[in-house]
This record gives C-alpha cells, sequence and structure tokens, in this order.
C-alpha cells in the first residue's frame, strides 16, 4: 500500500493524527478549506495592538488526562492561566462557576461550607429526582433565583431555546462549589499556550512526510485516491446534507479597541437581557505574562447557524441526534474513511477530549494497519 492519507481539517484533530500517523512513516496530506490552520482554535497578533487575538473566540486549555498534557506541552511552552469568570446579572457582579462568594454576595449572608451546602439543598426542588432538562438541572441544584439570575437567560442568549428544551449535560459543565475557589475549571493542569494556539498546531504539524493544503475544500469524491480519509468536517457536509442540515450555533465578534485596561478581567458574562450578547472578552488577559498598552475586546452574540457561517456549538436536541443517527448510518457503510472531532461526530467537545480522542484514533489506524484488519467510522459511538 503506498498512497497517501488524506486528512479534512487543520484543527486539532487533524493535526494531531497527521502527527502520529507521519511518525509511523506514512505520507500525510492536509486538506484545510480556511486560509489558515488550527480550526477554530486560531490565534493571532492584532497588527495594531500586538495583543494575541483568539479570533473565533475564547479557548482555555484545561486537562486532566495526563496523555495530553504531556503530548501539547511537547510542542508548546504553556503559561500558567487560570480561567475566574465574573458575571453581571441586575446590575451587580459576581464570581463564576457558582461557589461561596456568589452565593454569600447574591443572598446577603456570611454562611460556611456546610451551611451554604444546607442552603441550597432547602432552595432546591427536591421534587425533580432524574433531572433530564438544563433547567430541571438547575431547580434540583441550585433553585430557581440563581438558576434565573445566571443561567436562564444567558442559556436563552447562548442557545436561542428555554432551558426545558435543553439536555442536563450542558450545565453539568458547570461546577457549583461550596468554597471560595473561582477557578473555572476544576482540572489539574490550565495554562496558555506561550505563543497561541495557531503556532502549538504549526509545531504539531512540524513532521517530515505532512504537506498541509490551505484554501482547499477535499472532494469526497476522491477519497479513492487515498488509503485512509480522516474527516474533521461537519459529518452531513460529507454527505452533501442529504438528511437535511444539523443545526449548530454561530458566534459574530463585536471587536473593539481601547487603551489600557477596559473590563480588568478575560471574561464577562452578561446573564440577564440588559444586553443581547453573552459576554465580553478581553484579549490581553488570556495571556497575562504580556504587557500591552492597546486592548482589544471581543463582544459575543449568539444565534443559529446559516448555510454560509462557521458551525460554532452542536445543538444535540433529541430531533437533532435521531437526524444525526442517519448519518451515522451512511458513515458506517462508508469505506476507509473515519468521522472525527467536534464536526465529524457532532459533539460539543472541549480541546483536550479533541487531542484525547485524535490520540486514541491514530493508535487505533496503527493497530488496524498492524492487523490488516479494518478501520471503522468512529472510534467513539457519536450517538453516546
Ligand atoms: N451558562 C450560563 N450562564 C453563564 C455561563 C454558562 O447559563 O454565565 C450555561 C450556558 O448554557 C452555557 C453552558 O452553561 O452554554 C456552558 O457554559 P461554558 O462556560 O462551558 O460555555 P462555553 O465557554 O463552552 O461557551
Amino acid at each position: 500500500m503506498n498512497k497517501n492519507i488524506a486528512i479534512v481539517g487543520a484543527g486539532f484533530s487533524g493535526a494531531v493524527i497527521a502527527n502520529q500517523l507521519a511518525h509511523a512513516g506514512y505520507q500525510v496530506e492536509i486538506f484545510e478549506a480556511r486560509p489558515h490552520i488550527a480550526g477554530n482554535c486560531h490565534s493571532e497578533r492584532d497588527a495594531e495592538t500586538g495583543v494575541m487575538v483568539h479570533i473565533y473566540g475564547p479557548h482555555i486549555f484545561h486537562t486532566d488526562n495526563e496523555r495530553v498534557w504531556e503530548f501539547v506541552n511537547r510542542f508548546s511552552e504553556f503559561k500558567p492561566y487560570v480561567n475566574r469568570v465574573k458575571a453581571i446579572t441586575n446590575g451587580k457582579v459576581y464570581t463564576l462557576p457558582i461557589n461561596l462568594l456568589t452565593i454569600n454576595q447574591f443572598f446577603g449572608k456570611t454562611l460556611r461550607p456546610a451551611e451554604a451546602e444546607e442552603f441550597l439543598r432547602e432552595l432546591g426542588d427536591k421534587s425533580i429526582e432524574n433531572p433530564a432538562t438544563f433547567e430541571d438541572q438547575a431547580l434540583r441544584f441550585v433553585g430557581r433565583e440563581l438558576y434565573e439570575a445566571f443561567f436562564k437567560t444567558y442559556t436563552m442568549k447562548q442557545w436561542g431555546l428555554h432551558p426545558n428544551q435543553l439536555p442536563a449535560s450542558i450545565l453539568k459543565r458547570l461546577p457549583v462549589r461550596f468554597n471560595y475557589d473561582d477557578n473555572y475549571f476544576a482540572h489539574k493542569y490550565q495554562g496558555m499556550p506561550a505563543n497561541g494556539y495557531t503556532e502549538l498546531v504549526e509545531r504539531i504539524l512540524d513532521v517530515p512526510g505532512i504537506t498541509v493544503h490551505l484554501n482547499t475544500r477535499f472532494d469526497p469524491s476522491s477519497k479513492g485516491d487515498y488509503a485512509h480519509v480522516f474527516y474533521s468536517g461537519p459529518i452531513d457536509a460529507w454527505f452533501k446534507h442529504a438528511e437535511g442540515r444539523l443545526p449548530y450555533r454561530t458566534l459574530d465578534f463585536e471587536v473593539f479597541r481601547d487603551t489600557g485596561d477596559y473590563q480588568g478581567n478575560a471574561v464577562i458574562n452578561y446573564c440577564d437581557d440588559a444586553e443581547r450578547y453573552t459576554r465580553i472578552t478581553e484579549h490581553k488577559h488570556f495571556s497575562p505574562w504580556e504587557s500591552h498598552e492597546g486592548t482589544v475586546c471581543y463582544k459575543e452574540y449568539s444565534r443559529q447557524c446559516e448555510e454560509k457561517d462557521i458551525p460554532y456549538y452542536p445543538i444535540r436536541l433529541a430531533r437533532d441526534k435521531q437526524q444525526l443517527e442517519l448519518y451515522v448510518n451512511l458513515a458506517r457503510q462508508e469505506q476507509n474513511v473515519t468521522f472525527v472531532g467536534r464536526l465529524g461526530t457532532y459533539r460539543y467537545l472541549d480541546m483536550d477530549v479533541t487531542i484525547n480522542e485524535a490520540l486514541v484514533t491514530a493508535d487505533r489506524f496503527l493497530a488496524c494497519a498492524r492487523e490488516q484488519a479494518a478501520m471503522p467510522a468512529f472510534t467513539i459511538d457519536p450517538l453516546a
């Protein structure tokens, strides 16, 4: 077998698989439709201010996975960064995720951890035994007042849906803490690549045997020219949307510049309907080890993703999963194609999960090649 491997998409999924396969001796061609690598993690220095900007919105690296942390650290220095999100609601500023300070400030109390836990237990709706929706999960664990102040409106702005239509899994991303720890993430490792995500991905791709074609769409009908195709584009696009378009949310960013410090923090969420945007991110605060006179901020607006937009968040309501199942069945009939990543499997994935799955996918491919077994269309079940 001397045909090359094709990889569609130069985000983390594509880059990590390319790296592993090139090290194993394969010739790998990557096809990237956009003019840059790194997918939605792409970062670029702003020409005017020198600030490293997360072009497609904030990406904070956090993981518990030793293999993933060791892997990314081979390609970039990671600078310490801890995400501490502030939230504005009803004209006041609080800290997120909901922690002891949030609870005490919100209710005007001075509770200690065990008292706050008991207090929230009282506020929670105990009649909801198995919360399935976002709203039920919130009402069960934090009660109506905190839910309405911090989650209900933000979620409607973010998802365009009432939280009683959304799965509980979305809220489960956020912890509730009964201490003063306001680190947004609970993972062992957290940090930022010293020179941005694009340089990190560039280094992952810097292996002899990898060729990257930018501004180049891959035509699924040419899959026969390759020994195997790893596809990290939208699964429905591979099949020319034969079963309809899978719904996504997309983001619009209103970019503005200022001097000095605009908001004093990297991320401030706007949790009520005083503003249409969900959050303002001030990018220089994502690189606290740098100093810049100017500053670049993004006001972030979420809306339904249309044909020409960049997909961000898969929605995955029950009906979307039924539609996904049709595509998964089609994908399983494909020969020599494996679907990977957020768009290839239509899942809300963090970067570390994406990288881990890409490593596992490459392992699997190499094992299949050794054993002369067929490589499956998925290495994880997108419907799980
Ligand atoms: N969320 C919310 N209020 C907030 C922050 C988050 O209601 O202030 C909800 C919202 O539905 C969001 C979800 O929690 O989509 C997950 O939040 P996360 O910060 O993980 O979202 P991301 O940074 O991935 O957009």
